[in-house]
């Protein structure tokens, strides 16, 4: 029986995880959850999976809880430390972080620090702090393996051959729901279309991020720092149909994809089963029935949150800090209809611009980055 914590559960990824926990029950037992201000789903929770303790950052919403779960004996924790307060006195095997945004950034820290396996969904964390959070896993002996799709498909695909044999990889994107729209008219797309994602059922902020393709943005900043590339090794594809989540060259011209039907429960399942594999209570792939896997050029031009990904994964520094922090506050404007939806990158890009670039960042720097970002992008809205 292995024990699991999943931060962020009550999001599209953590409701996922637990479902693929409720399909490996005999394994995998759920000592830990943690949310924000979702109270009634994490009752909800409590009830089924039992958990030692939970976390709930928004502690106005404690008697509400503790009303839902009157039977259960559970530790509940409140306040923006409990979720690593969780993580230090719970013992777990693994960590799953399905938080949204920086503020799974200490969390993901903290798991390092207690040398339990991370599966990481929550690429934020990464795009600011790869240059420490990879050293730190290396030096205290913790694993992190990715739950993001792509990410995980390279991974998978990578166990093929050597690691110094693998000479690219090729990130795959859906396109988002903008792909065949016209460049001049993306100014005028609505939240609700933006909204609209073809293929995946996520939380709205990686949604958005999609339809910009910030989000493969922020993936490419990710496997530079997951797989310890070079950006020139790193390419993106756009593939429509998201049946091939991620590919990789080796250096004898072999590329190895891995496909399946989009869902998240994969990727989820195999950081929780890895080495292994499990029976999984996904749909089966039958390529006859889709009959056409298509790909395309990604246009820079037109998604130029793409081009900012690449240059701040070539510059490292506090420009993936940078990037991230001024792109979360300009998609939660662009969600309360205060931007455009091409505002977005022209903010980031903006911002990115103006700060102050650290080469080597410590922690202090990416707190100041990402501060700094954050208020200077509010600065813009005004
Ligand atoms: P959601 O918005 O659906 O869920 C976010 C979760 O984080 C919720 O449980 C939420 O709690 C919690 N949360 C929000 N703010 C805070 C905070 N300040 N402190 C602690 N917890 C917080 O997001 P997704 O599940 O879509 O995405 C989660 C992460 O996974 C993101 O980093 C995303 O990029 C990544 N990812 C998501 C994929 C997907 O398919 N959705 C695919 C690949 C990666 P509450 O519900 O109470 O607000
Ligand atoms: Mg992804």
């Amino acid at each position: 029986m292995k024990n699991v914590i999943i931060l962020g559960s009550t999001g599209s990824v953590g409701t996922s995880a637990l479902e693929v926990v409720r399909n490996l029950r005999h394994q995998y037992k759920v000592v830990g959850l943690s949310a924000n201000s979702r109270w009634d789903l994490l009752a909800e929770q409590i009830n089924e999976f039992e958990p030692k303790s939970v976390s709930l950052v928004e502690g106005k919403w404690l008697d509400d809880l503790q009303k839902k779960v009157p039977e259960k004996s559970v530790r509940i924790r409140t306040g923006k430390e409990s979720v690593c307060e969780l993580i230090a006195q719970e013992d777990a095997d693994i960590v799953i972080s399905a938080i949204v945004g920086a503020a799974g950034l200490p969390a993901a820290i903290e798991v390092i620090k207690t040398g339990k396996t991370l599966a990481l969904a929550n690429k934020e964390a990464l795009v600011m702090a790869g240059n420490i959070i990879m050293p730190m896993a290396k030096e205290r002996g913790a694993q992190i393996l990715p739950v993001d799709s792509e990410h995980s498909a390279i991974f998978q695909a990578m166990m093929a051959g050597n690691r110094n044999e693998v000479k690219r990889v090729v990130i795959t994107a859906s396109g988002g729901p903008f792909c065949n729209h016209p460049k001049e008219k993306l100014s005028q797309v609505t939240l609700e279309e933006a909204l609209k994602h073809p293929t995946w059922q996520m939380g709205q902020k990686i949604t958005i991020d999609s339809a910009t393709l910030m989000n493969k943005a922020l993936e490419i900043i990710e496997a530079k720092w997951l797989f310890n590339l070079d950006t020139t090794q790193i390419d993106v594809i756009i593939h429509p149909e998201s049946i091939i989540h991620s590919l990789v060259e080796f250096c004898d011209g072999s590329v190895i994809a891995q496909m399946g039907l989009p869902s998240m429960k994969v990727p989820i399942q195999f950081a929780l089963t890895y080495p292994h594999r499990e029976n999984g209570n996904v749909q089966n792939l039958d390529l006859a029935k889709l009959a056409n896997l298509t790909f395309l050029q990604p246009d820079m031009d037109k998604f130029p949150a793409l081009k900012l990904g690449y240059e701040a994964a070539k510059e490292g520094g506090t420009n993936g800090v940078t990037l991230n922090a001024a792109n979360e506050v300009a998609v939660q404007a662009f969600l309360e209809r205060k931007i455009k939806f091409t505002d977005i990158a022209k903010l980031v890009d903006k911002v990115i611009q103006k700060h102050n670039f650290v080469q080597d960042p410590d922690m202090k720097d990416i707190m100041l980055a990402d501060d700094y970002a954050r208020k200077e992008t509010k600065k813009c809205l005004l």
